[in-house]
């Protein structure tokens, strides 16, 4: 398709969507068919039931968000997980990849812009 190629954290991201959607899909057909068994024998588990359901949404919902992330990473609105790497979208409490709190990383950076103003000589043209 386009540009980001080798572990990048978009190129992640793109292989996350692709798994949690496989995932969602089976899921969603394991739950049919549960669903489907326990209609013929007219005997229905609702805590089975439940708990595949529960396992379904939360799949969905992490699809959900690594959709969104990829489509505010397209829109440039991201950050990037200070732990690694991963980006994430503007209002993400945790790291989707690997749980670590993202609103620390909310600290305002001015505190330590001081000593950083200091630009090298850039002959450019
Ligand atoms: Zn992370």
């Amino acid at each position: 398709m386009s540009v980001q190629s080798g572990g990048s954290p978009m190129a992640e991201l793109r292989r996350r969507r692709a798994e949690l959607a496989e995932r969602v899909a089976e899921l969603t057909w394991d739950l049919g068919g549960l669903t489907y068994e326990m209609a013929v024998r007219d005997h229905y588990r609702l805590d089975v039931l439940a708990k595949r359901a529960a396992e379904l949404q939360e799949a969905d919902a992490q699809l959900g968000e690594v959709q969104r992330l990829l489509a505010s990473a397209e829109a440039g609105v991201h950050g990037q997980c200070r732990a690694c790497g991963a980006v994430h979208s503007r209002g993400a409490a945790f790291c989707w990849h690997c749980g670590a709190p993202l609103l620390e990383e909310a600290r305002p950076s001015i505190l330590a812009a001081d000593s950083t103003a200091q630009l090298g000589s850039d002959a450019a043209s």
